[in-house]
């Protein structure tokens, strides 16, 4: 499932040759994958151009201009769990799953959508829809002071996994980057927020930075369907240190990684280097043989 490291990857990928495109044609070949009515997506994309990007955790935005210059809107994509954002020259064949094409500057060239699962969604906004949208979400992951992810960690009392993973706290983290982050800061998955010490809070904060900082170094991680605006996958799935390695040994002590069920989420993590707190009850945990 793509999540900040990946979205942004596609947004400096359409930052590089989108900007200042017009949308000259948009094709809808799966209407199930517009959130909203067709036509009011029609309207309000086709003939603007682009302005510019914007991010907020894994929500991604093209900011939509018309030829007066004045603002027109948003064009807001989530990828859910399989959406996929290429170019392609428009008499490229069709991969399956493509549900949207948008024509720039009269073609060749093209943005389409593609999602096997077809969890994503593309939406035409107002700023106002959009500020909306964006205001659901806590700080992003990338963007956020240490002093804001105290302060949204402070007396909550769920798992740490699951706080991690809850985009209205901190947006932009997914199962992949919560278990890189809690392996590099030794925190057990299921620790209770409210029972992560200062100097944890400290280091949590600062191994989210990292992962994420050297995910999006090397475009993401490509695990089932993610790729890049050119079709490439990620680059950083060798460098899982957690996510997805049980059974094999550690790269800090040796030991076997471990999976464990939290929240109804797969967590990976070394049961040598992140302690299971002992003082306290764990949360919502449970061995998987
Ligand atoms: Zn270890």
């Amino acid at each position: 499932m793509p999540e900040l490291p990946e979205v942004e990857t596609v947004l400096r990928g359409l930052r590089g040759c989108v900007v200042n495109c017009r949308i000259t044609a948009v094709e809808i070949l799966h209407p199930a994958i517009i959130a909203g009515p067709c036509q009011r997506f029609r309207e309000g994309i086709q003939g603007r151009e682009i302005a510019g990007l914007e991010r907020r955790g894994k929500a991604l935005a093209l900011r939509l201009r018309a030829s007066d210059g004045d603002e027109a809107g948003y064009l807001l994509l989530r990828l859910g769990m399989t959406g996929q954002v290429v170019i392609a020259n428009h008499d490229v064949a069709l991969a399956p799953h493509t549900h949207v094409r948008l024509m720039l500057n009269g073609g060749p060239k093209e943005i389409r959508y593609r999602d096997v699962r077809r969890f994503g969604s593309l939406r035409y906004c107002t700023r106002q829809e959009m500020e909306q949208v964006f205001g659901a979400l806590g700080p992003d992951a990338l963007e956020m002071t240490e002093r804001e992810f105290r302060g949204r960690l402070n007396g909550r009392k769920g798992a740490i996994k699951g706080w991690l993973l809850n985009q209205k706290y901190i947006a932009g983290l997914g199962n992949i980057y919560a278990d890189e982050a809690l392996f590099e800061a030794r925190i057990h998955p299921s620790t209770p927020a409210d029972r992560v010490s200062s100097a944890q809070t400290k280091k949590l904060f600062e191994a989210v930075r990292h992962v994420l900082q050297k995910a999006v170094a090397l475009q993401g991680t490509s695990f089932r369907d993610y790729v890049d605006i050119d079709g490439r996958p990620g680059n950083y799935l060798p460098r899982l240190k957690a996510y997805q390695r049980d059974g094999e040994p550690c790269p800090r002590c040796g030991a076997l990684i471990r999976r464990m069920i939290i929240g109804g989420r797969s967590s990976h993590f070394c049961p040598r280097c992140q302690r299971r707190p002992t003082r306290y009850k764990t949360l919502g945990g449970h061995s998987v043989p």
